[in-house]
């Protein structure tokens, strides 16, 4: 394993081999050539199958790399109480990345997402509290951490404007997408992501920059609620994972390519489809995320390498339109298109885990 431990007053040995272990279960993630023929023509995008991960999403490499920061930076103690405010995957992996390192968690999230989620996160012994619309729904449960935080005894991750997020995903998942595509003699003409923090599109963007400058790197919303093309909130959507109510601070538009729009039934119908037709039982996000890729690899071409991934599992989805029939609407991918199959692009032998100080 290549780490970088570099050592700071504030993280005692302990805990610091509970990092390590904590690494181990966390990234080095499997990547997949995902084949499909859409309208009668074969093609692949390439895909992070990011349900692999300890709590099964994406969003445990942020948790563990800002935990790991804030030891380092010296801006959390082991009796800190971590309180996040998030829609449900964050929250996850807080409560058990927080456990695993002794702290006790508290988690303040929108009443609206799927109570599976709810139930995950209180079956870890995190505290949960639920914040109706009218309460303010998620600025509201952002502005209630803030005001919990203020009391003291509190490490708040500020996931949305904390640039640690962001970096977790130039550090670990855009290296391994480098890495696994190097084996492959590849490299990555675009990326897509749906935007929930931004911290994978930012992150993975810096990083695969970095071997191919003319990489693009398209953040992904849904079509029904697009905040990142309006600015704020419009209109509702069932992508739950993406898309909140604000542009969040560690987005720079600027640094990326165009967005990319899917429809909440498609990527429903999507998502079902990895499932019924491949086994990979994930989240809508990812259905959504799939799209973004094929529509992407369509318009630059069959010798593109288009990478996006697999955000989560559907585990957290059982009780929502993911298990039911999704009406088909005119303009959707899924219905011409079907998956044929995968290729595995097995995991690094050397798991890239670099956690020092930049
Ligand atoms: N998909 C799902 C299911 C998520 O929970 C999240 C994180 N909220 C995302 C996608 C987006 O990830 P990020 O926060 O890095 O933009």
């Amino acid at each position: 394993m290549i780490t970088e431990t570099i050592f700071s007053k504030c993280l005692s040995p302990e805990l610091d081999s509970r990092f390590h272990h904590l690494w181990c279960l966390v990234g080095n993630t499997p990547m997949l050539e995902l084949r499909y023929t859409y309208k009668g023509k074969p093609g692949q995008i390439y895909v992070k199958c990011e349900n692999y991960n300890l709590t099964g999403s994406v969003k445990d490499r942020m948790a563990l790399y800002i935990l790991y920061k804030a030891y380092m930076n010296c801006q959390i103690r082991p009796q800190d109480m971590i309180v996040e405010a998030t829609s449900g995957n964050t929250g996850i992996a807080f409560s058990a990345i927080g456990k695993a390192l002794g702290h006790q968690v508290k988690i303040i999230m929108p009443d609206w997402l799927s109570k599976e989620r709810i139930d995950i996160i209180k079956s870890m012994g995190a505290d949960i509290q639920l914040i109706s619309k009218e309460e303010g729904g998620f600025l509201g449960s952002i502005k209630l951490s803030e005001e919990l935080a203020a009391k003291g005894g509190v490490f708040l991750p500020r996931q949305f404007e904390n640039q640690f997020n962001a970096e977790a995903h130039e550090m670990t998942t855009g290296q391994e997408i480098v890495s696994q595509l190097e084996k492959m003699g590849m490299v990555a003409d675009a990326f897509v992501a749906g935007v929930g923090t931004g911290g994978t599109v930012m992150g993975v963007g810096r990083q695969l920059k970095k071997s191919n400058r003319f990489v693009k790197i398209h953040p992904l919303e849904p079509a029904e609620s697009p905040t990142l093309t309006t600015g704020y909130k419009v209109g509702a959507h069932r992508i739950q994972g993406i898309s909140d109510e604000f542009i969040p601070a560690i987005v720079k538009l600027d640094e990326l390519d165009e967005i990319v729009c899917a429809s909440d039934g498609d990527s429903i119908i999507m998502a079902q489809k990895l499932a019924q037709e491949l086994g990979l039982a994930v989240g809508i996000s990812s259905g959504a995320n799939v799209i973004g890729a094929i529509k992407l690899r369509e318009q630059m071409g069959d010798d593109a390498v288009v990478v996006t991934l697999l955000a989560d599992d559907n585990k957290k989805y059982l009780s929502t339109d993911l298990v039911k029939e999704e009406p088909v609407k005119e303009g959707y991918m899924s219905t011409d298109l079907t998956f044929t199959g995968f290729q595995p692009i097995s995991r690094l032998e050397k798991p890239i885990v670099r956690m020092g100080v930049r």
